[in-house]
């Protein structure tokens, strides 16, 4: 057992760290790497994060992780549970900001949606996130403190010892402009010794960073979701504006290197339903081409409004005209159900409480509740 307690000065985020960070770690303080897999079980699998109780450990290493790594986690501002029993929660994380996680119950899994950053800076233009503006992005540990206070606040509520079966990341945020601590967290997730969920269960959802894209195609098998939206670059340019930066040729280059790298994957598209944007025959058969000769699926997505925005949802019956184009094809297309839109938990409604953002496009009224924090905020 090495003394180097005294040496360390900043506390270290043993929660977000996978099981080679864990293991480096624990080995820099004289300990065993086995330890990283009793300390992995204790806290993602049992749920256990005061370190008293983890009695397989000497006390000596108990006392040790108590100072040098004290677990913190998202603290609860509001807890909301929908007619459809979607629950929206908002959570306060470090610098006066807020974001959301929302977990989605279905028949056979528990789909949890969680945030990778505060707020966004590609300014989607149907999108309420990225009206909030940018703050900065998320830490491992508060990526990877969603799922454990989820899971721990789901057990509470009696869904069973394992009610996060699927992670998207599908919250506020791009995850692929935070891979750092994106990648690390979904290792975590799909980690025998961590939340063990299949590699089919975690989804990274891309607005098309098409660098990172590769990244992940050299680095994670994890599934990958890329929001589309629109298959002409003139359109995709004003809806999704990272277009400019990374037209659709660059786009399904990289979805194609995906498919070459993980040969047994589709990718999933998502898109969403703008009524007169992007709903026409066109642009049915503008998908269609596009997606031609790779592996893929499309997700229709009906556009849920927020205060503010001008786009209006296509009638139900041109998405379902829009999906039968595109299944005639051969495409496989689903339409998204929306959930839990009776408190705005549904895709693009997640706001959360961003503070000294860098960008607002617009000033749209928030519809969750002001905290306290805000002074909080004031008083730094
Ligand atoms: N930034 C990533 C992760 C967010 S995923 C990405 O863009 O993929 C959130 C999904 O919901 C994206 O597909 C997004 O385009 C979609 N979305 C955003 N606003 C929406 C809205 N108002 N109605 C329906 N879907 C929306």
């Amino acid at each position: 057992m090495s003394d180097v307690v005294e040496l360390s000065s900043a506390p270290v985020s043993l929660l977000g760290m996978n099981r080679r960070m864990l293991a480096d770690w624990l080995v820099s303080q004289g300990e065993k790497p086995f330890r990283a897999q009793q300390l992995m079980q204790w806290v993602h699998q049992r749920g256990i994060i005061d370190y008293a109780q983890m009695t397989d450990l000497s006390k000596v290493l108990r006392a040790k992780l108590a100072s040098l790594a004290p677990i913190r986690l998202p603290q609860v501002k509001v807890d909301q549970i929908a007619d459809d029993d979607t629950r929206k929660w908002l959570l306060e994380v470090e610098g006066g900001n807020a974001i959301e996680m929302v977990f989605i119950p279905d028949k056979n899994r528990g789909t949890l949606c969680i945030s990778s950053q505060v707020g966004c800076a590609l300014a989607c233009t149907f999108c309420m996130t990225a009206q909030q503006g940018f703050n900065r992005n998320l830490s491992s540990d508060e990526i990877v403190g969603q799922v454990w206070l989820a899971q721990h606040l789901l057990r509470q509520a009696g869904w069973g010892e394992k009610p996060v079966t699927n992670v998207v990341f599908m919250g506020m945020g791009e995850p692929l402009l935070n891979v750092n601590n994106v990648f690390p967290a979904a290792e975590l997730f799909m980690d025998d010794w961590g939340y063990a969920l299949s590699k089919n269960r975690v989804t990274i959802s891309t607005s098309g960073v098409v660098p990172a894209m590769d990244m992940l195609s050299e680095r994670l098998d994890v599934s990958l979701a890329v929001s589309l939206h629109a298959a002409n670059d003139a359109l995709r340019d004003v809806l999704v504006p990272i277009n400019q930066k990374y037209p659709l040729a660059d786009l399904m280059a990289a979805c194609h290197r995906y498919i070459k790298a993980y040969p047994k994957r589709h990718v999933m598209f998502e898109y969403v339903m703008l009524k007169g944007v992007n709903d026409s025959t066109k642009h049915a058969k503008e998908v269609i081409t596009l997606l031609q000769g790779l592996s893929a699926k499309v997700n229709l997505i009906p556009f849920n409004p927020f205060p503010g925005t001008d786009y209006q949802t296509t009638p139900w019956a041109l998405v379902l005209d829009f999906q039968n184009r595109l299944m005639a094809s051969g495409l496989q297309t689903n339409v998204r159900r929306t959930r839990g839109d009776d408190i705005d938990a549904a895709c693009g409604q997640l706001a959360g409480d961003v503070a000294d953002r860098t960008k607002r496009t617009t000033q749209v009224r928030q519809t969750t509740v002001k905290f306290e924090h805000h002074s909080l905020r004031e008083k730094r």
